[in-house]
């Protein structure tokens, strides 16, 4: 038996599901493995799914694991295209495989510094956590950029995007570098921030390119 089949297969109803196909046909089409079959039988030894005539229906516990997958899945492509600017293709392969073993908490984590987006990059919609629902309020970001922090809070820079590649050397010797502690002392005419009792202006442009989270 292969779980990763087996996670592949979950997957696939769960998505299929949406499109409101639940065929057992149409789950051996779109996994292309000739175990598939035999292995939908299997899954229904174990408890993961119902096979009704020629669909398939979820139970609770593959239901669950299904949506685990999923949630990883489409989290971790977030990640990759969006903040890493992984391709498209390359999001989806990596995310593929980190969704067999990325554990609940980090998933809860990546969904949080992400400021839990309701969708992939594809756009199909990834499936709450407990971390999503505890921040309903606002769905405030966990990273921000420097350009939208609060004046007088104190926060860790996460990583910088500079879009010119030779600004990166100047701000490191400022001492703007990921991991320094500022504190935002003002937005205007210029951002001035505090870093180990220095205080540094730097312009809008480059505010927009700091992400920080708050640091109490
Ligand atoms: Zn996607
Ligand atoms: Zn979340």
């Amino acid at each position: 038996m292969s779980s990763t089949l087996r996670d592949e297969i979950l997957e696939l109803i769960w998505a299929l599901r949406e499109k409101n196909v639940n065929s057992i046909e149409d789950i051996v089409k779109g996994i292309g493995d000739s175990d598939t079959s035999d292995e939908i039988r299997k899954m229904e030894k174990a408890g993961c799914l119902l096979i009704r005539n020629h669909d398939v229906e979820l139970t609770e516990k593959g239901e669950t694991r299904a949506r685990d997958l999923t949630r990883r899945h489409r989290l971790a492509e977030r990640l990759f295209h969006d903040v890493l600017d992984v391709s498209m293709k390359e999001s989806e392969e990596t995310a593929c495989e980190i969704e067999h073993f990325l554990s609940p908490s980090v998933t809860d984590s990546v969904c949080s510094f992400l400021g839990h987006p309701p969708t992939c990059p594809h756009g199909k919609p990834i499936p709450r956590g407990v971390c999503c629902s505890k921040y309903k309020s606002g769905f405030r970001p966990l990273v921000v950029q420097l350009k939208d922090f609060e004046v007088g809070s104190r926060g860790r820079i996460v990583f910088i995007r500079p879009s010119d590649s030779t600004r990166l050397e100047r701000l490191s010797s400022m001492g703007i570098i990921a991991g320094s502690i500022i504190k935002l002392k003002q937005k205007r005419p210029s951002f001035v921030l505090e870093i180990d009792e220095t205080t540094l202006a730097v312009d809008s442009m480059i505010a927009e390119e700091i992400y920080v989270k708050e640091h109490q």
